[in-house]
């Protein structure tokens, strides 16, 4: 909120992540850490539950998430089986529409208005390892800046949106993140 010391959005993307095989890292952990010192919106487009595994709660998961199931007639989302079908009865409605709860290419991602509205009201704006490649997921860090946001971005290079950054921060993330979350925390 403005006003607000230290409250931070932070947008995180890793495109190809296998999320089966995969285990919270340095950085989701870090961003879990966070939570605890400022008042934190953790906005992604993984489908995967790392940041979950890593300690992070109430997650924005703007392109769906790989756990659910959705019913396409009633909207209602569940726990997803390890195998799902179309034809499984929602829990909510009984009806058979199921499908996973992913956002798919054409589709508008979840949560749009909260999303631009956290982005717009946050002192700093973060985005971890954005393509800027992907809409509308790529404007928010534009966005920012244009209401006047501190806005910083991780990357392992210079990304097609870094020179919507105020500050840049080329590394690993799971190097740069932990460290620009201690440095939060110790200004604090
Ligand atoms: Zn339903």
């Amino acid at each position: 909120m403005p006003g607000i010391p230290n409250s931070s959005s932070v947008s995180t993307t890793s495109a190809g992540r296998r999320p089966t095989a995969a285990q919270p890292n340095a950085a989701h952990r870090a961003l879990a850490r966070l939570a605890g010192h400022a008042e934190l919106v953790l906005i992604t487009q993984n489908v995967d539950d790392l940041h979950e595994r890593g300690g992070s709660t109430g997650v924005i998961h703007m392109h769906g998430a790989l756990n659910n199931a959705l019913c396409a007639a009633c909207g209602q989302r569940w726990p997803a089986p390890a195998v799902m079908a179309a034809t499984d009865p929602c829990p909510a409605c009984a009806r058979t529409a199921t499908r996973p709860d992913i956002v798919w290419f054409g589709e508008i991602p979840y949560r749009m208005d909260e999303i631009w509205q956290a982005v717009e009201q946050a002192d700093v704006f973060a985005a971890i390892g954005t393509s800027g490649q992907v809409y509308p997921a790529a404007g928010l860090a534009q966005h920012a800046r244009r209401k006047g946001v501190h806005t910083v971005g991780w990357n392992l290079a210079t990304s097609a949106v870094s020179r919507d950054f105020a500050e840049r921060i080329e590394g690993p993330a799971t190097k740069i993140v932990p460290e620009w979350v201690d440095s939060l925390i110790a200004a604090s």
